[in-house]
């Protein structure tokens, strides 16, 4: 009998090589490694940073080497994958020791090995998941999907919420375009609500910005806002502000309050805060498509300083 030979076993080597593929969208699951986070995200490659760049979790900011953020399911398919070439390979060489003795003779014994095909172990396949949030990075055009909405890009690392505020805020503009072709009672709607919109985005961009550095502040009232960015960051988001433009925010992000809360009908707060010559207790406010157009101008411009004070960009 030859001597054994696990040839087929040695062929395969020390290392594998089991390519990962991106789903029918285009986009490669990826799982954030620390244990706390284990965020599940997606990127596509090819559309973001050139080259070998970290990979950075768009969800608690960690970042490392590309490689480890396979998810839990690729590691499995892989092992799986090398599992199967393994003991395929086994199997051949096993198979490669059989042999088969006929009896000889009246009282001869035969004698035989077979090698049975066992049940060979599944591949184990898997399908990347839906996602809430498809963004493409304005700052390296990578196109990913998160959970949520707000997040740090995997490739560039930039935090998206300037982004999704500019994204917002074009939303609001887009329902005044509306409101200028829209009958009276409509337009009115129509503007109110930009307002609505404008103020509650500035609000949840703020909120997150501020939950980046462990502080809770709220941004539907500018006033109060301002003072409490000054007092835990040290900075003032309206320093790039006309006295004038500032007075236009005080007053429009007041009848917004007014709208949500009073049905658009002045009350006491509001000529204490708004600073509002034309308003009357107990009438309603008015409010025009060019003060909500001056509104997110402004409101864009507040939130590039809020970004710059709060997440500047790393060096
Ligand atoms: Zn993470
Ligand atoms: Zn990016």
């Amino acid at each position: 009998m030859n001597r054994f030979q696990p040839t087929n076993l040695r062929s395969l080597g020390t290392q594998f090589e089991i390519p990962i593929k991106p789903d029918e969208d285009g986009y490669l699951g990826r799982e954030c490694p620390i244990k706390e986070c284990l965020g599940y995200f997606k990127i596509t490659p090819g559309t973001g940073v050139k080259g070998p760049a970290p990979c950075h979790c768009p969800y608690c900011g960690n970042s490392g080497e590309s490689r480890t953020f396979f998810t839990q399911e690729q590691i499995e398919y892989a092992r799986s994958i090398v599992l199967r070439k393994v003991t395929d390979a086994i199997h051949k060489d096993l198979k490669s020791l059989e042999f088969e003795h006929k009896p000889q003779g009246m009282f001869g014994i035969g004698i035989s090995m077979k090698v049975q095909a066992s049940a060979r172990l599944p591949i184990r396949y898997y399908r990347e998941k839906e996602l809430e949030t498809a963004i493409v990075c304005d700052s390296c055009t990578l196109r990913y999907a998160i959970y949520g909405v707000f997040g740090w890009c995997p490739d560039c690392g930039v935090h998206n919420s300037l982004q999704i505020l500019a994204k917002n805020l074009e939303l609001a503009r887009k329902e005044l375009t509306l409101a200028a072709s829209a009958e009276a009672e409509l337009a009115n709607h129509l503007i109110g609500d930009a307002l609505e919109n404008a103020v509650s985005a500035f609000d949840g961009f703020g909120r997150e910005l501020c939950a980046r550095k462990s502080a809770d502040i709220r941004f539907q009232s500018v006033l109060g806002a301002r003072r409490k960015v000054q007092d835990t960051f040290g900075f003032d988001f309206a320093d790039g502000l006309r006295p004038d433009e500032w007075e236009c925010a005080c007053r429009v992000f007041q009848k917004r309050h007014l709208l949500a809360h009073k049905m658009g009908v002045i009350d006491e707060d509001y000529l204490q805060k708004a600073n509002d010559p034309d308003a009357v207790l107990g009438r309603r406010i008015r409010l025009t498509e060019g003060e909500v157009q001056s509104a997110i101008t402004i409101v864009e411009s507040m939130g590039r300083r809020l970004f710059a004070g709060i997440l500047p960009p790393t060096p």
